[in-house]
C-alpha cells in the first residue's frame, strides 16, 4: 500500500484505477469530523486498500463521519455506496452531481439521448455510436448508485472541518468542487488541475434540461482564471504529484488551449469540417477508442474559436460543420 501523511491532519491514499488517468489520490481530513474526500472506484483492490489504510491509521469504517465528493466520475465515487453502507457517513456533493451519483434512471436515459443526438449532429458515424452505451457500461461496472445527503455549492465551509471551504471549479465536469484552507493556502483540487497531463473539459448534458449545453472549455478557463488569483501554496490533485506552482501551470494550460485552437483553425483552411472530422485529424491514434474524450476536446476548442468569432457553424447535408470566419 502506498500512502503518506501530507501533515498530521490530512492523510492521503493512492488507489489504482482501471482508467488511463492512472491511480487516484483520496484524502482523509482528521478534523472534528473524520472526512473522506472521494472514494476511489468500485474495485476489490480499492476496497482492500481503503480498509488497510483506515486500520493502519487507527480508524474503522464507522469512524468516517462524512464523504465529500469533488465530482461524479466513477474513479472518485465508485466505492461510495459501500463506504456509505459500512460507515453510515453523510455524503456531500454539488447539487448538479447528484443525478449522476444517484444514477437516477430517467437521467441516465436523458444523458444517453443527449450524447446520441450531439454525436449524430456533429458527424460521428453510426458504427461509433455504440460508445454511448460503452460509457454507461463503464460507469455501471466501476460505480453503483449511492445517496447524496447534503448539497453544497462553492464558498461554503464544510461542517465538522470548518476551516475547509468549497471552491466551485467547473470545467472538467460542470459540478466540480475543490476544498481550500485559507490559513495555509492548501487546496484539495480533485481533477481541476493535474500536474503531469492536461485535465479534460468534458462535454455534459445540461442538468437543467431546458438550458443550452455548457461550453466546458470556456467554463474551465474561467475557473482557472479565478483559481490563479487565489493564494494556493500547495495543491493536492486527485491524480499525480502535488502542484506548488499553480499559476505557472494554469498559464501553461491556457496557452496550450490557444495553440490547439490555432491548429483547428488551420485545419479548417481546407474548408468546413465537422467536429468529428476534426477530432480524427487531431487524435488519429485514439479517436476510435476514446470518443467521449477526443470529441469533448475538439468541441471545446471549437467553442473557444466560435466565442472568438474565428469560426461559425453551418448546417451542411444534415450535419453541423465549422467554417472559418475570414
Ligand atoms: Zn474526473
Ligand atoms: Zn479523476
Amino acid at each position: 500500500m502506498k500512502s503518506h501523511s501530507v501533515e498530521t491532519e490530512i492523510l492521503s491514499l493512492q488507489i489504482p484505477t482501471p482508467f488511463n488517468v492512472g491511480p487516484i489520490n483520496i484524502f482523509l481530513i482528521k478534523g472534528e469530523m473524520l472526512t473522506l474526500v472521494d472514494t476511489g472506484p468500485k474495485t476489490i483492490e480499492a476496497r482492500e486498500l481503503l480498509d488497510a489504510f483506515l486500520k493502519k491509521n487507527g480508524f474503522s469504517w464507522s469512524d468516517i463521519g462524512q464523504v465529500f465528493l469533488t465530482h461524479q466520475h466513477v474513479d472518485h465515487t465508485g466505492l461510495l455506496a459501500e463506504v456509505h453502507e459500512r460507515s453510515g457517513a453523510t455524503v456531500i456533493a454539488h447539487p448538479d452531481a447528484v443525478p449522476y451519483i444517484e444514477m437516477d434512471a430517467g437521467f441516465v436515459e436523458y444523458h444517453d439521448a443527449f450524447f446520441l443526438r450531439i454525436y449524430q449532429e456533429n458527424g460521428v458515424p453510426d458504427e461509433m455510436l455504440g460508445h454511448v452505451i460503452k460509457f454507461r457500461q463503464m460507469m455501471e461496472k466501476f460505480g453503483e448508485p449511492a445517496p447524496v445527503h447534503v448539497r453544497v455549492e462553492g464558498g461554503v465551509p464544510l461542517q465538522g472541518v470548518e476551516e475547509w471551504k468549497t471552491v466551485f471549479t467547473p470545467g472538467h465536469t460542470q459540478n466540480h468542487l475543490a476544498l481550500y484552507r485559507e490559513q495555509d493556502g492548501w487546496m484539495l483540487s480533485g481533477d481541476f488541475l493535474i500536474k503531469e497531463i492536461s485535465s479534460n473539459a468534458f462535454l455534459e448534458p445540461p442538468v437543467y434540461r431546458e438550458m443550452p449545453r455548457a461550453r466546458p472549455l470556456l467554463v474551465y478557463r474561467e475557473a482557472m482564471g479565478r483559481v490563479a488569483k487565489m493564494n494556493v501554496t500547495r495543491m493536492f490533485s486527485a491524480h499525480g504529484e502535488e502542484i506548488t506552482e499553480h499559476r505557472e501551470l494554469i498559464e501553461h494550460r491556457l496557452r496550450r488551449h490557444g495553440e490547439r485552437a490555432d491548429k483547428i483553425h488551420q485545419l479548417l483552411e481546407e474548408g468546413p469540417k465537422t467536429a468529428f472530422e476534426l477530432s480524427v485529424s487531431l487524435f488519429p491514434k485514439i479517436f476510435s477508442k476514446e470518443l467521449p474524450l477526443t470529441f469533448s476536446e475538439t468541441l471545446g476548442h471549437l467553442d473557444l474559436l466560435e466565442a472568438a468569432q474565428r469560426v461559425e457553424v453551418v448546417e451542411l447535408g444534415g450535419v453541423k460543420k465549422y467554417r472559418r470566419v475570414e
